[in-house]
């Protein structure tokens, strides 16, 4: 029996732990859940409560909690080698992920960079396009344009191209200057057509003036800039919205124009959440950097890989003393047991073709969503794509208008839900589910009517 009781962990908890995204003080009379186990899509708490975990923790889970060909891989992996620096030392863990991943890839994009989490894996992409050009002499580009409503992570570099007034407004005065602009938020386009707006086909003579205001930017300031970064049909934590694939294709032909590199973040798109293995596929296009992290282990440890073409990594190839040398890593670069939990995960893709096989999985969804929350009075907004499914709470459906932040919406269907066997973690007032590749009808119907209740009961 461990010392460890509910009452010691949630004790040491309140009195020393400080949680992410979280205002410790509304945790002063209520206590998180303690999990202790997990499998599947759900969650164990420490009195035997299964929770759904409807956002595969943090976005992250693919096929499940304690899935026995990952764990077994972890396990087999821990009698080899636990980790060794990845600076002038390679393995065959880190280099089996490459191999297989390039089977999945656009072939241009042919050189990674480890690391260890999402926003390091933006990090190296920021850094790396900067110095793309300062490489090859063209010192005046050092800015960035990003979307309003973007996120890419939480370090001072993914925060200076973070577009989250909430989370980013802040700390400005410590980030570098970028150009920010108009998200493809279609349902707040300040240019939608006022008929015809309907939540199934929310463009029904779409011009595009999202990619006009940024053709703006790139017309004057173009010789300033590195690269446009943008997180390719899914802007997640910004709400997840869901953008038409035409604003994709037209920021990345924008780019070429104007000769700016284009990142993609498909940290949280990856690995087959948005119904493909990438987001970019729905659009075939090809960037000259893509950054992945979360799906990589199939949601089992920290990995990251931030990929580039050959032309990137040309302007990085030269004699030492030329200056040219990429000085960046970290203490966990390409840590051995995290790549051999990735190698099971790609090698899960290639064998059970879950993508392919959720297709039925991913329509039935999408029909809940609709037939489910279609005409509930408080839903303003439907989006779906893949595995993920939101919708956008609204005071009043006519005028689209915002409940007053004040009310805690989000934050008391998130209590609410817990008692239910559920986890619906709002973003503001944006109910959502990121569900794991492996989910079932049934299981989606049950978490859906059981969302329904809950929201019904808050509002
Ligand atoms: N980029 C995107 C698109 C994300 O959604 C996230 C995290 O949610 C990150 C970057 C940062 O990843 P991490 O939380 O692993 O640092």
């Amino acid at each position: 029996m461990s010392r460890y009781t509910k009452e010691k962990i949630l004790d040491l908890d309140r009195r020393h732990l400080w949680h992410p995204f979280t205002q410790m003080k509304d945790y002063e009379d209520r206590d998180p859940p303690v999990i202790v186990a997990a499998k599947g899509l759900q969650l164990q708490t420490i009195e035997g409560q299964l929770l759904y975990d409807t956002i595969s923790s943090w976005w992250v889970n693919l096929h499940g909690h304690n899935h026995p060909e990952l764990n077994e891989a972890l396990i087999e992996q821990l009698h080899r080698l636990d980790h060794v620096n990845f600076s002038g030392f390679t393995h065959r863990e880190a280099v089996e992920v490459v191999d297989r991943l390039r089977g999945f890839l656009p072939q241009e994009l042919c050189r990674f960079f480890y690391s260890d989490n999402g926003s390091t894996a933006v990090e190296v992409a920021l850094k790396m396009a900067f110095q793309f050009w300062q490489n090859q002499g063209f010192k005046e580009k050092t800015r960035f344009i990003f979307l309003e409503n973007a996120y890419h992570g939480d370090t001072m570099g993914a925060v200076s191209v973070g577009g989250i007034d909430l989370f980013h407004r802040l700390y400005r005065p410590l980030t570098f200057f970028s150009y920010k602009t108009r998200a493809p938020y279609c349902l707040r386009c300040p240019d939608k057509p006022a008929e015809g707006f309907t939540l199934d086909a929310p463009l029904p003579d779409c011009s595009l003036t999202c990619l006009e205001a940024l053709e703006g930017i790139l017309k004057e300031k173009a010789v300033e800039i590195c690269a446009i970064i943008v997180e390719p049909r899914l802007l997640a934590a910004g709400g997840m919205i869901v953008y038409p694939k035409e604003y994709l294709k037209g920021l990345w032909e924008l780019a070429r124009k104007y000769d700016v590199l284009v990142i993609f973040d498909e940290v949280a798109t990856g690995f087959g959440r948005t119904g493909t293995m990438f987001a970019m596929e729905q659009v075939g296009v090809v960037p000259d950097i893509v950054c992945l992290a979360k799906g990589l282990t199939g949601g089992y440890l920290p990995l990251s890989l931030t990929v580039a073409t050959e032309e990137i990594f040309q302007a990085f190839y030269d004699d030492y003393l030329a200056g040219k040398t990429f000085f960046h890593g970290h203490s966990y670069t390409a840590n051995p047991l995290a790549c051999a939990v990735a190698i099971a995960n790609l090698k899960l893709f290639a064998k059970e073709r879950p993508l392919e096989k959720g297709e039925p999985v991913r329509l039935h969804f999408q029909r809940q969503l609709r037939r489910l929350f279609g005409e509930e009075p408080y839903v303003g907004d439907i989006r779906y794509l893949g595995y993920v499914g939101a919708i956008e709470l609204v005071a009043d459906r006519a005028t689209q208008k915002a409940f007053p932040v004040e009310a805690r919406v989000g934050f008391k269907i998130y209590m609410e839900s817990l008692k239910e066997g559920l986890v619906l973690r709002p973003l503001g007032d944006v109910i959502y589910w990121f569900l794991p590749l492996c989910v079932t009808v049934s299981e989606i119907d049950e978490i859906l009517e059981k969302s329904r209740g809950v929201i019904r009961r808050v509002i």
